[in-house]
C-alpha cells in the first residue's frame, strides 16, 4: 500500500522569526491518521521548523541541495549539512530548472548524494505548456526520468523512499491544474517508465505519485479520488493553514479508504 503524502513547499517565503509558528500551527490544525505531512521551507527557517515540530510527526524537507559533498561552492548547502535539521529533499523542481539551468544529469547527482545523506527525495518532473499542447507530455516525462535515474541504485531509492511529483508547468503558481485524468494518466506513464524504460519491474508500483500545480482544498479531491495519485506537492495554498487543514483532512479520506482496501487500520 503506497503512503499518501501532503508535502508543502514553501518556496522563498517565511523568516527564521515567522516560520515556527507557523509550522506548529499547521501540525496542530493537519493531525489526521494516515497522512505524511512534509513541510519544506527556505533553508534559512529548517532548524525553526524542526524545533516547532518536534514530536509532532510532521517531517521537515529541503528544497534543494548540491550535487557536490563539500568544497568551493559558494552559497550552496550540501545533503549532508542538513544532517540533523531535514530528513526531505525536493529535487528538480521546475523552478530551479528555469531559473538556475538545472538538467536531469545534474539533478539525477544531487538525488545520488540526497540518498547517501539518507535523505529521503521528491523528484519533480513535468512539461511545459507547448509540449503539452503538441502531445509530448508524456516523451518529456519519460526523457526526465531516464536522465536523473539511469544507472542508479534502485534499491537505495526505494529504502529511501523515494517519490516523484508530477507538476506540469503550466500548472504551477497559475491557478490552472492539470484535469485529474490527465494526472492520473502521467502518473501510470511515469509507473510504466521505471518498470520497462529503466528496469524497476514490479517495484515501480510501490513508488508514491504526487501531483503538483495549483492544487487547493477545493480541488485536491479531483486527485485523490484517482487511485495511481498518492497526494500532493502544494506551493502557495501549503503557507495557509486553513488551506493545509483541509488538502490533509481529505487526504486522510483516501488513506482511511486505502487502509479498509486492504483490510489494514488507518
Ligand atoms: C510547487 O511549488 O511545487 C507548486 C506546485 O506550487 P503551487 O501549488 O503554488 O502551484
Amino acid at each position: 500500500m503506497r503512503p499518501v503524502i501532503i508535502a508543502a513547499n514553501w518556496k522563498m517565503n517565511t523568516t527564521p522569526a515567522d516560520a515556527g509558528e507557523l509550522a506548529a500551527t499547521i501540525a496542530a490544525r493537519t493531525e489526521e491518521p494516515g497522512v505524511v505531512r512534509v513541510i519544506c521551507p527556505p533553508y534559512i527557517c529548517l532548524a525553526a521548523v524542526r524545533d516547532a515540530l518536534a514530536g509532532k510527526n510532521v517531517a521537515v524537507g529541503a528544497q534543494n541541495v548540491h550535487h557536490e559533498q563539500g568544497g568551493a561552492y559558494t552559497g550552496e548547502i550540501s545533503a549532508s549539512m542538513l544532517a540533523g535539521l531535514a530528513t526531505w529533499v525536493i529535487l528538480g523542481h521546475s523552478e530551479r530548472r528555469r531559473d538556475e539551468f538545472e538538467d536531469d544529469e545534474l539533478i539525477g547527482k544531487k538525488l545520488a548524494r540526497a540518498i547517501s545523506a539518507g535523505l529521503r527525495p521528491i523528484l519533480c518532473v513535468g512539461e511545459v505548456l507547448a509540449e503539452r499542447e503538441a502531445g509530448r507530455a508524456v516523451e518529456v516525462v519519460a526523457t526526465q526520468l531516464r536522465g536523473a535515474l539511469v544507472g542508479k541504485d534502485v534499491e537505495a531509492l526505494l529504502n529511501a523512499g523515494f517519490v516523484i511529483a508530477y507538476e506540469p508547468v503550466w500548472a504551477i503558481g497559475t491557478g490552472r491544474t492539470a484535469s485529474s485524468a490527465d494526472a492520473a494518466a502521467m502518473a501510470e506513464a511515469i509507473r510504466a517508465t521505471l518498470a520497462a524504460d529503466l528496469g524497476w519491474g514490479h517495484n515501480a508500483e510501490s513508488v508514491p505519485v504526487l501531483y503538483g500545480g495549483s492544487v487547493t482544498s477545493a480541488n485536491i479531491g479531483e486527485f485523490l479520488a484517482e487511485h495511481s495519485i498518492d497526494g500532493g506537492l502544494v506551493g502557495g495554498a501549503s503557507l495557509k493553514p486553513d488551506e493545509m487543514a483541509g488538502m490533509v483532512a481529505r487526504a486522510a479520506v483516501t488513506a482511511k479508504a486505502r487502509a479498509a482496501a486492504e483490510g489494514k487500520p488507518a
